[in-house]
C-alpha cells in the first residue's frame, strides 16, 4: 500500500469537514504529526514536521458511493425559497448602492429581510449551508447576524453562479464583494478577515492555482499575513491594495485596480 492509500484508509471513514491527527506514513516518525482533514471529494493533510517534505497535499478521488452519501448528510439545504423575492426598489437599491445587477441578485437569491437583505452561504460544491443577513440601517450596537453550522463545513462562501473553475479565487471579507468579484473570477468570501487552515485546505482542494486577497483597505495586514501564511501553496498568491472596500468600489475601477 502506498503512502496515499495509507492515508485514505486513516481517514475514509471521518464525516466531512472533521479533522484528526494521524501517524505520517512520509516521514514515519513515532508521533501523529500529519492532520488529516474529510471533504466529499478527498482527503486534504498536512504533516507539520519541518523535515517532511512529502507530507502535504490532497488525495483526491474517494470510493463515488461514500462521496454522494456524505454530502448529502453533512450540506443541508437551510435556504428553502427558490428565486430571489426583493422589490424593484429593493433590486434599483442594490444597484445604485452596489452596482449589484439584477442578475446577479437572482444568481445569489438574495432576499429582503425587515432592515435589510440576506444572502444564502454557499460551499464549493453549490450547496447552501447557511444565511448571512446585512442590515442597512442599523441601530446603534445593532450587530450583523450569521446564522450558520460552521462545524461541518469549512466556513467560505462561494459567489454563484458557480462555475465549477476554480483556478482563480478572489478572497473577499464579505458576500457583496464576493458577488461584486465574481464576475472576474470565482468570488469567494471569508465572513472575516481570517483564512483557516481548514479552509485553505478546501480552496487547495477543488484547484485552485491562484490566490487574489482583496480584503477591505482596513485589513491589509491580514491579506499580507494570509499570503504569508499560505502562499507556498498557490502558484500565485497576490496582495491586492484597494482604494476602497470591492462592494463600494465601480466595476471599471475594480477591474483597473486588478490589473486586468
Ligand atoms: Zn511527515
Amino acid at each position: 500500500m502506498n503512502e496515499i492509500e495509507e492515508i485514505k484508509q486513516s481517514a475514509l471513514f471521518l464525516a466531512v469537514g472533521d479533522e484528526d491527527r494521524i501517524y505520517c506514513p512520509f516521514c514515519r516518525n513515532d508521533e501523529r504529526s500529519m492532520k488529516v482533514t474529510r471533504y466529499s471529494t478527498g482527503i486534504y493533510y498536512h504533516c507539520f514536521r519541518a523535515t517532511c517534505s512529502n507530507g502535504r497535499g490532497f488525495t483526491g478521488s474517494l470510493p463515488s458511493n461514500l462521496r454522494a452519501k456524505e454530502e448529502k448528510r453533512f450540506v443541508p439545504n437551510v435556504f428553502t425559497k427558490e428565486t430571489s423575492d426583493l422589490s424593484m426598489i429593493d433590486i434599483d437599491f442594490l444597484y445604485n448602492k452596489y452596482k449589484i445587477t439584477g442578475q446577479e441578485i437572482e444568481d445569489n437569491k438574495i432576499s429582503k429581510i425587515e432592515g435589510g437583505f440576506a444572502f444564502p452561504l454557499y460551499n464549493s460544491a453549490g450547496y447552501e449551508w447557511g444565511i448571512a443577513t446585512k442590515i442597512m440601517n442599523p441601530r446603534p450596537k445593532q450587530k450583523k447576524t450569521i446564522l450558520y453550522r460552521r462545524a461541518k463545513t469549512c466556513g467560505l462562501h462561494y459567489a454563484q453562479p458557480w462555475k465549477g473553475d476554480f483556478t482563480t479565487v478572489i478572497l473577499t471579507e464579505g458576500v457583496l464583494d464576493a458577488i461584486k468579484v465574481n464576475r472576474i473570477g470565482q468570488g469567494v468570501a471569508l465572513s472575516g478577515t481570517d483564512l483557516h487552515t481548514d479552509q485553505a485546505g478546501d480552496l487547495i482542494a477543488i484547484g485552485c492555482k491562484r490566490l487574489w486577497i482583496c480584503l477591505d483597505p482596513d485589513a491589509s495586514h491580514k491579506a499580507h499575513k494570509i499570503r504569508n501564511t499560505y502562499g507556498l501553496f498557490f502558484e500565485e498568491c497576490k496582495v491586492f491594495q484597494l482604494s476602497a472596500d470591492p462592494k463600494d468600489l465601480p466595476f471599471d475601477q475594480l477591474v483597473k485596480e486588478l490589473e486586468i
